[in-house]
């Protein structure tokens, strides 16, 4: 996998963390002591899966991006175990949840653009790198000209945008 599949995973697995927080939340709010029970139960879990999303994360936006969130998580746990007197504060960690959430789907669409340019350096058929892009002179009939070559770390070489090698990792029928 490369870092880019695993890291829009982290991210897709941080979104649905928030959203389980959330939905968890609502209901919180509108319950009382059983309800408090399962956020913690449920707490435990997504904090695990949140340390096991830091720990193959390879970009620091995300990483703080989880800290926030595991920080409010904390602060939420805390204060519904005095829920009627900290409504006020429960208000505000949640929106503070909702800004993160924000925060972290301006980060997708950017990931999303940024994977987009990638692509253009990677195998359209497997993934694997460009392992060169190079202008070679001909001279032909009297006239100088280049053609452009690209290759791939696959072995799939293109000239002049034509197939001129095929991807080894690919069997085309
Ligand atoms: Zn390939």
């Amino acid at each position: 996998m490369t870092n880019e599949i695993i890291f829009i995973t982290q991210i897709a697995s941080i979104i649905s963390f928030i959203i389980a927080l959330f939905v968890l939340y609502r209901v919180l709010v509108s319950q009382k002591d059983a309800t408090i029970q399962l956020l913690k139960e449920k707490n435990e879990y997504l904090k695990e899966q949140l340390t096991n999303a830091q720990e193959s994360t390879p970009d620091k936006i995300a990483k703080r991006l989880s800290d926030r969130i595991h920080i409010i998580t904390e602060e939420l746990e805390r204060l519904s175990k005095d829920k009627e007197t900290n409504e006020e504060l429960i208000k505000r960690k949640e929106q503070d949840l909702k800004n993160a959430q924000e925060d972290l789907e301006r980060l997708k669409y950017q990931l999303e653009e940024a994977q987009e340019i990638a692509s253009e350096f990677l195998c359209p058929f497997c993934k694997e790198r460009m392992a060169f892009h190079e202008f070679h002179p001909q001279h032909s009939r009297g006239q100088d000209y280049e053609i452009e070559v690209i290759g791939f770390d696959c072995g799939y070489t293109t000239i002049d945008g034509r197939e001129d090698h095929p991807c080894k990792n690919t069997k085309k029928s």
